[in-house]
């Protein structure tokens, strides 16, 4: 079984979603990688999840990603005696340390760290934005805030601060256990939330090790001043537009996920855009025109894979919001601009042996047409790279790893396939040979480029490029 398009989708599960029979008819829709949200559900919840995935893995044959996406520190304000209270513009309004529940005048704010890090001016936003305070004053414990936009203010609705710097870790004491638990599981991609410097995900790598793939979720707008060393330091990014476009001008979104684009490309990281993407087909079977714009402006920008969140999680039509995705990639994918586009964008290769590799790849496929790029890799570096340089055929990542292969099915045109470990260069190409044939990507005849990197098993180093023609082999 083989996808027809390079762009790949993330499928958020969720209670509409996390049974066998609809797992799998997501699987047979398009979705390449499950996304367990921890911000919602128990660990046996998502343990449960993990083995319905995991056994529609044996059953279809076919290598699946499951990303574990971290809560992160989600800030919220404390309860209110009447349960809500409504702010009107111009008005002052206090928060504080004081966990007495609010009324029409205050409400708690347990956050020492945001009280820490005030500044006269700064904006607290409320319930995803909805309602603006602006700092007149403040102490240690409590700020005087003016009402610039009103509203209903209920109990433990979400605070940002997008204009402050916080001197927290991203990592809570749940997100910690989580993630023991998520690896524990066996999961291929870890996602952690409002990232603000490159030391994220620094310490998240050493939490998680090679245990997994790691992926900084960009929602905070410090983070994008810090965009080319968060991304060097992940193994992809996520455009996480829903807190992005409260924490920053929803107009800046557009520009900053582009921006996210590029900076990956060129890292050759993979890029994941995300949030309301067919928002509306969590009450309609068909999609908005400009959601379908959306996704396709997406795939035309060279993402690697694009995501539904709660469409798939809780949403009334999760089948058809895959099927929906699923048919907007293909279509984007024939048109022949989507190639001048993509061709346009092509990141410039750096002084590496590994990017003279893969740009002499892409300049072989402009000579002769090839079949496939067959890329033998043990950690997913080659077909990593081999990926950025967005080439025509199919990219083949073979490995002998399968966790190797569950991370690549995020990544943009790789077909993974899992194979014992080879030995030699010779067996190398008489395996590609058989492997591309058997998985029908090239005829007889047909031309294919090989890259590895010698000696096989160490990673990170791709280092060779061949040419072979598709032949008949005995044995
Ligand atoms: C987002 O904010 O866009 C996002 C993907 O994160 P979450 O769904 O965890 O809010």
């Amino acid at each position: 079984m083989r996808r027809t398009r390079n762009a790949k989708i993330i499928g958020t599960l969720g209670p509409s979603s996390n049974d066998h029979d609809t797992i799998l008819k997501l699987f047979d829709a398009g979705i390449d990688v499950f996304r367990l949200n921890f911000s919602h559900g128990t660990h046996e919840d998502h343990a449960k999840t993990h083995g319905i995935i995991r056994k529609i893995e044996e059953e279809r044959g076919r290598p699946i990603g499951i990303l574990a996406d971290l809560q992160g520190p989600k800030l919220r304000v404390g309860t209110f005696a009447n349960g809500k209270e409504m702010l009107v513009p111009g008005e002052t309004f206090t928060l504080d340390q004081d966990p007495t529940p609010g009324d029409a005048t205050r409400a708690p704010l347990l956050h020492p760290e945001i009280f820490a890090a005030l500044t006269v001016g700064a904006q607290l936003l409320i319930n995803d934005g909805k309602i603006r305070l602006k700092v007149l004053e403040f102490t240690e414990t409590s700020a005087l805030t003016e009402v610039m936009v009103g509203g209903e203010i209920s109990g433990n609705k979400g605070v940002n601060v997008p204009d402050l710097y916080l001197p927290i870790s991203p990592l809570t004491d749940k997100d910690r256990r989580d993630l023991t638990y998520a690896l524990s599981l066996g999961v291929d991609w870890v996602a952690m939330s409002f990232v603000q410097r490159a030391e994220d995900m620094a310490e998240l790598r050493s939490l998680v090790g090679q245990k997994a793939a790691i992926m900084a979720k960009l929602e905070k707008p410090g983070a994008i001043e810090h965009l080319s060393d968060i991304v060097q330091l992940s193994d992809g990014v996520m455009v996480a537009r829903g807190d992005l476009g409260v924490e920053m001008p929803q107009e800046k979104v557009p520009v900053v996920q582009k921006q996210i684009l590029r900076c990956a490309r060129q890292e050759g990281k993979p890029v994941v855009v995300a949030t309301q993407m067919l928002e509306s087909m969590i009450h309609s079977p068909v999609p908005t025109r400009a959601e379908s714009s959306d996704v396709a402006t997406a795939v035309y920008d060279g993402a690697d894979a694009v995501m539904l969140s709660a469409e798939t999680a809780a949403g009334s039509f999760p089948v058809e919001a895959a099927t929906a995705m699923n048919r907007i990639i293909i279509e984007v994918e024939k048109d022949p601009h989507y190639r001048k586009t993509v061709d346009a964008a092509m990141p410039t290769p750096g002084d590496t042996v590994a990017d003279a590799i893969s740009s002499s790849l892409r300049h072989v496929a402009t000579v002769m047409p090839l079949a496939a790029t067959f890329t033998y890799t043990e950690s997913g570096f080659s077909s990593f790279r081999a990926a950025r340089e967005r080439p025509e055929a199919p990219v083949i990542g073979c490995t002998p790893n399968r966790e190797t292969a569950r991370r690549l099915a995020l990544v943009w045109g790789v077909h993974a396939v899992i194979h014992e470990v080879m030995n030699s260069i010779d067996e190398m190409v008489s395996r590609a040979i058989k492997i591309t044939l058997a998985e029908g990507y090239g005829e007889m005849g047909e031309i294919i480029a090989i890259t590895a990197g010698m000696p096989f098993g160490r990673t990170g180093t791709t280092n060779m490029l061949r040419l072979t023609r598709l032949k008949e082999l005995p044995g």
